[in-house]
């Protein structure tokens, strides 16, 4: 299969559209990563997802709708605080997961009686979202466990061959998936830390927590039991305080003819040559955006990516480090 990159206009829509009635899948670039769409009512095309990423069948999809779009035909939307989460932050990047009406596909919920639900800011993805006029699961555009693609050309590195069209949005300027917040309890519970931070969330509804998966509990929201977002190299992460002993790490490497390369925060960087670092910048939003794009271009250059955590880890800087430690684990 050839793979096509378009710009986002209405001739490359029209092509989207006629794909997705098909059962087929099509790239789209979110304001958060590249998500993959199919037609969410379908079991054939939510299929070509699981099997087009290898991602594990258990670990469900979020719906991506337009603004304008009423979610009830969907869901049962009974929570109060849920309608102020909307009008603080949608479109953006915030997933809500309601009770299910059953509308979709249950491949799309993995058999969960819940539906993740969320509407994209990025211009071209409501654009898409209107012209096709349909519920889309869509996960991030790359094959399972690899890094998420922020751009129309990290979509085709990985998956050339496989899906007929990506649309180019541009690079993603959030950088990293959205909040996954549960919203069927009496209070709002982040099931995945993103660019809405639970400090957000708290400051709109009064009270949010954090879920923390128990060992021997069965994960409320299964994507979280997997490793993710690894680069094709191997990696080492150290703690804030620890720079010392990734300076001394990254010295050992250049004695035995190891290429490594340091991931940093912008104030640590100056430690390291120039030519061997992945500077995440220095503010919280530079450091969410610049993150898979570095470890992308790490892992084509470097045998070893030496990742130090930034000093900030609260706040958005939550999901930054997230997704930092599931990249960067120590095997
Ligand atoms: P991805 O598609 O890679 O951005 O992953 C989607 C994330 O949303 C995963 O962590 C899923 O576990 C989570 N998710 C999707 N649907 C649900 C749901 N119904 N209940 C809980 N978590 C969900
Ligand atoms: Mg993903």
């Amino acid at each position: 299969m050839i793979t096509r990159i378009c710009s986002v206009n209405e001739e490359s829509l029209r092509e989207a559209k006629s794909i997705l009635s098909e059962g087929g899948v099509v790239a789209f670039p979110t304001e958060t990563v590249y998500g993959l769409a199919a037609d969410a009512r379908r079991d054939d095309a939510v299929s070509e997802i699981y099997r087009i990423k290898g991602r594990p069948s258990d670990n469900p999809l979020i719906v991506h709708v337009h603004k304008d779009y009423d979610i009830t035909q969907l869901v049962f939307d009974d929570r109060a605080y849920a309608a102020k989460l909307r009008n603080a932050f949608l479109p953006g990047p915030l997933t809500l997961v309601y009770r299910s009406k059953g509308k979709v596909s249950k491949i799309v919920s993995c058999g969960l009686d819940t539906l993740a639900i969320r509407v994209p800011s990025h211009v071209g993805a409501q654009m898409f979202l209107r012209y096709t006029d349909m519920p889309l699961a869509a996960p991030s555009a790359n094959l399972s466990k690899h890094i998420s693609p922020v751009s129309a050309q990290h979509v085709y590195a990985d998956l050339n061959g496989k899906i007929p069209l990506i649309l180019d949005g541009g690079v993603c300027t959030g950088g990293i998936e959205s909040t996954v917040c549960d919203v069927t309890g009496d209070f709002p519970v982040i099931l995945r830390e993103g660019l809405i931070s639970r400090e957000m969330i708290e400051a709109v509804t009064g009270k949010c927590e954090v879920y923390k998966l128990k060992s021997g509990e069965a994960a409320r929201s299964p994507g979280m039991k997997y490793k993710h977002y690894a680069p094709r190299c191997k990696t080492r992460l150290f703690e804030a305080e620890e720079s010392d002993k990734a300076e001394e790490c990254f010295k050992t490497c250049m004695l035995q003819g190891i290429k490594a390369y340091v991931l940093c925060e912008g104030g640590v960087a100056q430690r390291f040559p120039q030519d061997r670092v992945l500077d995440l910048g220095r503010s919280e939003n530079e450091m969410a955006a610049n993150l898979y794009n570095l470890l992308r271009q790490g892992e084509a250059v470097a045998d070893l990516i030496i990742a130090i955590k930034p000093t900030k880890q609260d706040g958005i800087m939550a999901g930054v480090m997230n997704r930092l430690s599931k990249a960067c684990a120590n095997e």
